[in-house]
């Protein structure tokens, strides 16, 4: 299991974002919900506990 690649942020990884204009980026849940928001953003939940909410 590795870290969100968020800076700073050391929360396991729950989240693979499918970035159309950039590389996918795997993030934990919390990021992967703001990240989301953004047009064109896809947030494939990784099947593991610590995604549930
Ligand atoms: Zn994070």
């Amino acid at each position: 299991m590795t870290d969100c690649a968020e800076d700073g942020c050391e929360r396991p990884v729950a989240v693979e974002l499918h970035v159309p204009w950039a590389d996918n980026r795997l993030v934990c849940a919390a990021h992967a919900r703001v990240a989301a928001r953004a047009d064109g953003v896809v947030a494939d939940p990784i099947d593991d506990e610590t995604f549930r909410c």
